[in-house]
């Protein structure tokens, strides 16, 4: 994928963004992750010009991260499908006066980069809560939450007192 695009020019001409970029490509995300997963960041992203000679960006990023388990701080794989709807634009008066629904995407001058903007779509849709769910990981969090007032050994009737009285029977007289 071309990395640094005349976003205006493209717009024109609606031209479709597609392609792969792997996290080497991509500096902040890999930041964030603690294990290459081995996916392919895809991108599919079409630039267009609307009526009012706005620059819309519209499209679909799609991975899967090695985030952290917020628990164990184990690898867990998380599949990002981000759905990206912005209008691309230099200033940040020209940002203010994008709509709610649309997400303003800042560039410097003529030039979009992709890489930089892709970087941000998946660091934006990075999940609020990571947990992996090793049966372990999950067991030890149960029992942190869980303050013990029995031992379950105690709880439970000792099976050896059982069988020492019917042992006890056996050995009366009959
Ligand atoms: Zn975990």
């Amino acid at each position: 994928m071309t990395r640094r695009i005349d976003y205006r020019r493209r717009a024109l001409d609606n031209t479709r963004l597609s392609g792969r970029l792997s996290l080497s490509e991509l500096p902040r995300t890999r930041e964030v992750v603690v294990a290459d997963s081995g996916a392919p960041v895809d991108v599919s992203l079409l630039l267009e010009e609307d009526v009012q000679r706005r620059v819309v960006l519209t499209g679909q990023v799609q991975t899967r991260l090695m985030l952290p388990c917020q628990r164990c701080l184990e690898p867990t794989e998380e599949a990002l499908d981000v759905e990206v709807a912005g209008i691309v634009v230099a200033s940040d008066e020209a940002a203010a006066a994008v709509p709610r629904e649309w997400e303003p995407i800042l560039t410097e001058g003529d030039m979009l980069d992709v890489h930089a903007l892709i970087d941000d779509e998946l660091l934006l849709a990075l999940p609020m809560i990571v947990q992996c769910d090793r049966p372990e990981c999950r067991a030890a969090y149960d029992s942190e939450q869980k303050t013990p007032e029995h031992s379950p050994a105690r709880d439970k009737p000792n099976p050896f007192a059982a069988l020492a009285s019917l042992k006890h029977d056996d050995d009366e007289p009959r």
